[in-house]
């Protein structure tokens, strides 16, 4: 099971949470935000839609974002990304480490460099 990494979560300060008590979704039903058990398909895009709309605007957005992705948030929407969406970026980041390995690793590679 996926969790969020907690090493990267910011300490017990007011400050650095205060940003969530005026989230849009404050009073929002929670499991708009957050998949049932086997959603799929189209059920699942209306949902994230309806959640990613909400975050549109948000006066916090910025704020939510920056905590999910800094944190690996493993579900929900957050700042107006979806599970998905957050894992598109951190697969493209991912990719030029990756992608410098295998130059690196290759025999021409050596042989040029
Ligand atoms: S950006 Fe979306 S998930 Fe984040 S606090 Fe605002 S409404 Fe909630």
């Amino acid at each position: 099971m996926a969790m969020a990494d907690a090493r990267q979560l910011p300490g017990p300060s007011f400050d650095t949470w205060a940003w969530q008590l005026v989230g849009a979704c404050r009073d929002q039903d929670s499991e708009l935000f957050f998949h049932p058990e086997g959603e799929r398909g189209s059920r699942a895009s209306s949902r994230e839609a309806a959640a990613k709309a909400i975050c549109a605007g948000c006066p916090v957005l910025a704020e939510c974002a920056a905590h999910a992705l800094s944190v690996h948030e493993p579900y929900g929407v957050w700042g107006g990304m979806s599970e998905r969406d957050r894992e598109e970026i951190f697969v493209g980041e991912r990719r030029p480490a990756a992608a410098a390995r295998a130059v690196f690793a290759s025999p021409v590679a050596v042989a040029v460099g």
